[in-house]
């Protein structure tokens, strides 16, 4: 660790270096091309977060010459929403667990032949009811075909909500049980769409979300194994195998506990970065990561100038949305041996209960499974507005909730765990929510994840002031493959700024 720590700052101070009174570069000014005297050599290039954006932009730039390239992040630690900790029998992600896809999937394209990512296919689902009755098989198949037919909304001239969509979707085509249960079955199904785009309701989704995004052919739910999301991050930095915690390539590039205050991108030199210990840190080139969440917290005071009219439509207009997740580690695993997963169905007349108690967050909950490779463990999903009442419970709160949850509905014991975690992520000040979708507001203003991602470039089109993460992704939004191709995105905007000009 202490290794680590030396090389940075040595790093660090050579960066720092390139500010030297008498140091050419300083004298450039970016107001015309021919006069940009900088070279992959030379250039300063600054990084705001070491999520899977940040870390793919680094490495990027890093393999394609460019020298000088700081990485600087709020917290302790790397992987932003990629947050693998040790936990039960090996362990578990707060954050990103599964790699969506194979076909055009850059994770897995990446890792595919180091053996690290494990096929499970879908598993097979339960419904109970919350007076514990289980819906019936063939039930459970029709409402998995509906899903599978009709859970994307692929109408391109379609003008509504996916709520809308959905709803009208369903009715048309489901008859198939009593409509008391339909109803509770839609109201689940809705729960776990929500749960995949991040939205709080389906009706503030718009169909632009399934209608941009483009789906990775393949398993969409491969699994790290006993190694957790980390591991691609270990892949992108070559970690050695034997020092897990190392940072590979990026050793002496990072700073951590670095958190910026703010970015002033004035004028057409160099850009100055102000961190909240009041350290300052000059840049030819930051490429923001930061989620959409935080920009939207934080742009106005983040940018000195405020960023264009644009910008703030884009940031003001997409949303970053809530999931959560409840880990349960048990002595020995209370779901029963051939069930790997359960949903809950809301009687009419319980829900119109639970919403009069301090329970009543317990609506957001969309189910629960086991994880694979972690045999004694539950996973839990709450969503929307009811999760971020549920972050600002106490920990005993929510399990008491959760523990009067299973025995609500289930037909089988659940006793207390040995240990229990929920995640937090909308109360976290360096992230505010999960991942982002679209609302139809966005639709509104005519704006999207285009103007997230165009950079700010001076009158010669250098790129001053860029923009990387999952929600300036246009086609892979919310995942950590989007993410990264986004930082790979930002690190060719330089690389070909600076090769058309070698
Ligand atoms: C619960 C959950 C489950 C998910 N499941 C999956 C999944 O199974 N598969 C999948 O593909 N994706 C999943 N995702 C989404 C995926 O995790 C994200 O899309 C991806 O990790 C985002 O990476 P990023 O680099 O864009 O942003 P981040 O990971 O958020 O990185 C941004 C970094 O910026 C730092 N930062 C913030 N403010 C400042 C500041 N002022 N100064 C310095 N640094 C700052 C943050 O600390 C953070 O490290 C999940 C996300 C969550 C929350």
């Amino acid at each position: 660790m202490g290794s680590i720590k030396r090389s940075t700052f040595q790093h660090y101070e050579y960066y720092k270096s390139l500010h030297a009174p008498g140091n050419n570069m300083s004298l450039c000014t970016a107001t015309a091309t021919a006069t940009w005297g900088k070279n992959k050599e030379t250039a300063r290039i600054v990084i705001i977060g070491a999520g899977a954006s940040g870390i793919a932009a680094a490495t990027r730039l890093l393999e394609q010459g460019f020298r000088n390239v700081l990485l600087l992040e709020a917290e302790d630690r790397i992987g932003g929403r990629i947050h693998t900790i040790p936990f039960a029998d090996n362990v578990i992600d707060l954050g990103a667990q599964w790699c969506h896809g194979e076909q055009g999937n850059v994770v897995y394209q990446r890792v595919k032949d180091l053996d690290l990512l494990e096929k499970r296919g879908e598993p097979a689902m339960h419904f109970f009811r919350s007076n514990q009755e289980a819906l019936a098989e063939d039930q459970v198949k029709a409402l998995r075909n509906f899903m599978d037919s009709s859970g994307t909304l692929t109408d391109a001239d379609y003008e509504g909500s996916v709520g809308d969509y959905l709803t009208h979707k369903y009715w048309q085509s489901f008859p198939a049980m009593e409509r008391t249960v339909a109803k509770e079955a839609l109201d689940c199904i809705k729960k776990m769409i929500c749960s995949y785009d991040a939205c709080d309701h389906l009706f503030e989704l718009s169909p632009q979300n399934h209608l941009t995004f483009a789906e990775c052919e393949g398993d969409p739910n491969l699994n790290w194994r006993d190694k957790g999301y980390k591991q691609f991050l270990r892949v992108l930095m070559a970690v050695p195998d034997d020092q897990p915690e190392d940072l590979g390539v990026l050793r002496g590039h990072v700073l951590l506990n670095k958190r910026i205050a703010e970015i002033n991108w004035q004028g057409a030199d160099e850009l100055t970065i102000r961190c909240w210990n009041g350290e300052i840190i000059t840049a030819d080139h930051v490429i923001c990561t930061v989620s959409l969440g935080v920009l939207q917290e934080q742009h106005k005071q983040l940018f000195v100038p405020a960023l264009p009219a644009a910008k703030v439509r884009a940031i003001d207009g997409l949303r970053l949305g809530t999931v959560d997740k409840f880990l349960l580690e048990f002595s020995e695993q209370p779901m029963p041996e051939k069930m790997l997963s359960f949903n809950c169905l809301w009687l009419e007349a319980d829900l119109r209960e639970l919403r009069g108690t301090d329970n009543f967050w317990l609506e957001g909950i969309c189910g629960f499974h086991r994880v694979a490779h972690q045999p004694r463990l539950i996973e839990g999903w709450i969503i929307g507005a009811h999760a971020r009442h549920m972050e600002t419970l106490k920990g005993e709160k929510v399990l008491e909730g959760l523990l009067w949850l299973f025995r609500k509905f289930l037909p089988f014991d659940v006793p207390p765990p040995k240990r229990f975690l929920r995640t937090q992520w909308h109360s976290h000040p360096n992230f505010r929510g999960s991942y982002s979708f679209q609302p139809t507001y966005a639709d509104e203003l005519r704006t999207g994840r285009w103007d997230l991602e165009s950079p700010l470039a001076d009158v010669s089109g250098r790129p001053r002031l860029q923009f990387a993460g999952e929600a300036s992704s246009r086609t892979h939004f919310s995942t950590v493959h989007g993410a990264t191709e986004t930082g790979w995105r930002e690190a060719d905007r330089l690389n070909e700024f600076y090769a058309a000009r070698a």
